[in-house]
């Protein structure tokens, strides 16, 4: 791969679009992003119109790959006849009919766009609810980028007052945010146990650290948040913007049993368009009757909401789990197993159909990850395989068999030149 037309592409952007990316962290792909001009199934095609096996699925939401006819029909059928439309149409329930059926908790939902948006829909009902204004994330997590959420991201964050992660932010935000440890469950009872003097209105967890490391919870964690939530009055929210409709059709609560007050689910819902959702107990929901503010120009437009509607039906069908955790399972066993024939290359971690590259030393990060991932990364763009610098990978039910063999066989050939 010639990687050319990429990189002048890239050159040019930056003079025009700040960072040249239109969102930063894919500033971080080696050797630099690229520039693609179709995508369909698990391939993408770039600029020069060389083909990519493609791992990233737009980080994340491609569950059924590029372009799903289902999807995209449904799609160009409501983008004739309506965009956007600022009042009520009938996708609008028809879509949350169809979401709340697959979530095992889901009386009542709230659109929004994104995953960032949906989380602040979700604390604002959660400190409307208990008056309070604190809430719990734990280390490692991502939620967003939003000042109030945007810390904690390492491991050694545990117990420590949050600081901003980015430049810009504002501290004053981060006053309201409580770093706990993931699985951790002494730290959680430690701080949740003093939840009405800490003032903690929320706990916020991505059940499978999905941006830092993929780790399944235990179930003594997720049992004991709920508990100590149910004790001290409050409000237990899962992220499930990554994980949900990929790992199961009903998320975290489908997988591991126990359940959520709210779920916050965007990327996959709906099938490579922007939405968002905060899906749970209708009786926190129903506070948007009751002075809680929740707005958007684009919330539940027709576009995104025949895609959901299109998605869910189309993820209604187990087959479509089975043979995501087949190709799953599949990569894992044969990427991973070329991995570990070179000793020192790190591995993977995986849950179901996301999998995150664990380096020899065993920290990964959100905007790149350490080990020799930065170098298998380049050396597989190069090769015709497109990854992500954080070292997640994202399968789909385009990918195939074959797909995986060619990956492997560039694979084995990046870690000799290493
Ligand atoms: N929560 C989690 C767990 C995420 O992974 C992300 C995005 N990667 C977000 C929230 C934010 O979603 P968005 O990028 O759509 O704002």
């Amino acid at each position: 791969m010639a990687l050319e037309s990429s990189r002048l592409a890239y050159e040019r952007a930056k003079g025009s679009v700040g960072g040249g990316v239109g969102s930063g962290l894919r500033a971080a792909m080696r050797p630099h992003p690229l520039f693609v001009r179709e995508a369909r199934g698990a391939h993408l095609w770039d600029l020069d119109g060389d083909r990519y096996v493609d791992y990233v699925m737009a980080w994340g939401p491609l569950v059924l790959g590029h372009g799903d006819p289902r999807i995209t029909e449904a799609v160009a059928e409501v983008a004739t006849r309506m965009q956007v439309v600022g009042t009520g149409h009938e996708l609008e329930y028809l879509a949350a009919e169809a979401v709340l059926a697959a979530v095992p908790h889901g009386e009542r939902l709230l659109w929004s766009n994104t995953g960032t948006e949906a989380v602040q829909v979700a604390l604002r009902l959660a400190r409307a609810a208990t008056g309070r204004r604190r809430v719990l994330k734990f280390a490692r997590s991502y939620h967003g980028w939003h000042d109030s959420v945007y810390a904690g991201l390492a491991e050694a964050d545990s117990g420590k007052p949050a600081a901003p992660a980015s430049k810009g932010q504002s501290p004053s935000a981060l006053d309201d945010l409580v770093v706990g440890g993931f699985n951790d469950v002494a730290v959680a009872e430690h701080l949740l146990a003093e939840a009405v003097e800490r003032d903690i209105a929320a706990v916020l967890v991505d059940p499978i650290l999905s941006n830092g490391g993929v780790e399944a919870p235990t179930a003594e964690f997720l049992l004991t948040l709920r508990s100590l939530c149910d004790k001290y009055g409050v409000i237990l929210i899962f992220d499930e913007v990554i994980a949900g409709f990929r790992i199961a059709r009903g998320g975290a609560a489908e997988k591991y049993g126990g359940r959520p007050d709210l779920s916050v689910f965007g990327k996959a819902m709906a099938g490579g368009f922007t939405q968002s959702a905060v899906v749970g107990r209708a009786d926190l929901i129903d506070q948007v009757d009751d002075g809680v503010v929740h707005a958007g120009t684009f919330n539940s437009n027709p576009i995104a909401l025949a895609a959901v509607e299109a998605t869910m039906r189309v993820l209604a069908d187990p087959s479509v789990y089975e043979t995501l955790d087949t190709i799953s399972a599949y990569f894992d066993a044969k990427v991973g197993s070329a991995l570990e024939a070179v000793p020192g290359s790190g591995t993977f971690n995986r849950v179901g159909s996301l999998l995150q590259y664990v380096p020899a030393s065993g920290a990964t990060g959100l905007h790149g990850t350490g080990g020799s991932w930065g170098a298998i990364l380049e050396g597989m763009l190069r090769r015709g395989h497109l990854f992500m610098p954080s070292g997640k990978v994202f399968l789909s039910t385009a990918h195939t068999i074959s797909d995986v063999e060619a990956t492997v066989e560039a694979l084995e050939k990046v870690l000799c030149e290493l």
